[in-house]
């Protein structure tokens, strides 16, 4: 009478007869048998065909099938507190109960059998769906929702919002990102003024505490497409970066009002804010782009307009060898790298120095370039010109991406 039930169905129910079990559990058994019904539907029919008594409390779940309507509430309740387009349910069971499940398949055969956790997560998903209203997503959930049996609560998962754009940085005192506190990494002292941090502001707080308010979001993290000194300015038409946001309970954001917020700040600007997918983080982090500099440069001695434009000529479409600086070998590998400069040009000379713009490819050490760096970069703008230079001040004025 139930076409489903052949005889392999028929012996592993046969083996399970002496385990009360209650539908759900007797069902499962052998819920890779039949289509389109629960196993709660397979184990009520296992038991009619068999003359089977079904079981309570199970002797397997303790009948917690029983608690999903409880279990449903408690996680609709918990991702209504959160803003989603969409949702997955998941589910911690009893230990206790997944290792007696494990028992009983070795002695009743498993091979028909599913998971009880994959069962709760399918009948408390069901349940929950109406109160919640909201589209199941098995790929890339905004929420998940995990729900502890035992104590039925539950805890969110939520997906980071990624916002992207190109910022300018307009102040030589603040980093690209936090800097921790030398001195407490990060737990407050007295030399940190109990702020944990280097700098009281950076590009990564001017942009991610507004977005974090406006999100309800719980931290920030930056990536950058690179990054400047800290005392260079980021002019021209900014630098992209992408800023994740962590754990935020609302996913609509007004763009413009961050963009408005963000440029009350004298510190930074943003531009082309738009919202990004995760993916665009690594693709963000590992280009190299060449860039554009201004740097302003000093000399010892006097200098020869002519002669600073011939040199700039000579060092154009150039490729130079740069060892590691002084400066960054304590953190970098003391390499020899070759890189390209694009373009050098002279755009004021006076005195006590000059004006240039250059071109350099990715990894250039532009200071070093300029100075030659006690001869670790060769050739260099002040070995070309034969006079000690140092760069005063160094602002990029392009990412070419
Ligand atoms: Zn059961
Ligand atoms: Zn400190």
């Amino acid at each position: 009478m139930y076409r489903w039930i052949d005889d392999s169905v028929r012996e592993i129910a046969e083996k399970a007869r002496d385990r009360s079990l209650c539908a759900h559990c007797l069902g499962r058994t052998v819920a890779k048998a039949g289509s389109g019904m629960t196993n709660e539907e397979r184990g009520l029919e296992l038991a009619d065909m068999l003359g089977m008594d079904l079981a309570s409390p199970c002797g397997l779940c303790n009948d917690v099938f029983r608690h999903v309507p409880r279990f449903a509430t408690a996680v609709a309740d918990a991702i209504l507190m959160v803003e989603s387009d969409n949702f997955l349910v998941g589910c911690r069971v009893d230990p206790d109960i997944s290792d007696r499940e494990k028992a009983m398949w070795e002695e009743v055969g498993g091979e028909l059998a599913e998971p009880i956790k994959s069962e709760l997560n399918r009948e408390i998903g069901k349940a929950a769906l109406p109160l919640i209203d909201r589209a199941v997503e098995f790929k890339s959930p905004q929420v998940v929702a995990v729900l502890d049996t035992r104590f039925a609560s539950v805890e969110l998962d939520i997906a980071p919002v990624f916002i992207r754009g190109r910022y300018l940085k307009l102040s030589r005192e603040i980093p690209q990102t936090v800097w921790p506190c030398r001195g407490c990494r990060g737990k407050g002292c007295p030399r940190c003024n109990n702020t944990g941090k280097m700098y009281s502001h950076s590009v990564q707080e001017e942009i991610g505490n507004p977005a974090l308010d406006m999100l309800d979001a719980k931290e920030h993290l930056f990536h950058g497409m690179g990054r400047e000194d800290v005392d260079a300015l980021m002019l021209g038409t900014g630098r992209p970066f992408i800023i994740e946001l962590r754990e935020p309970r609302l996913r609509e954001i007004d763009l413009d009002e961050l963009d408005r917020r963000v440029n009350c700040s004298e510190l930074v600007q943003v531009q082309d804010l738009r919202l990004a997918q995760r993916s665009e983080v690594s693709a963000i982090k590992e280009a190299t782009p060449s860039k554009t500099y201004r740097a302003i440069v000093t000399t010892e001695g006097k200098v020869n307009k002519e002669r600073v434009n011939e040199v700039a000529k000579s060092l154009t479409k150039l490729h130079i060898d740069q060892r590691t600086p002084s400066r960054v070998s304590h953190r970098r590998a003391d390499l020899v790298r070759k890189r390209e400069i694009v373009s050098v040009e002279v755009e004021d000379v006076t005195e006590e120095g000059f004006t240039i713009l250059l071109e350099t490819e990715s990894g250039t050490y532009v200071k070093e370039f300029v100075s030659g760096d006690e001869g670790r970069t060769v050739p260099s703008f002040a070995g070309e010109l034969g006079i000690p230079c140092r760069v005063e001040t160094l602002d990029v004025i392009a990412i070419n991406d």
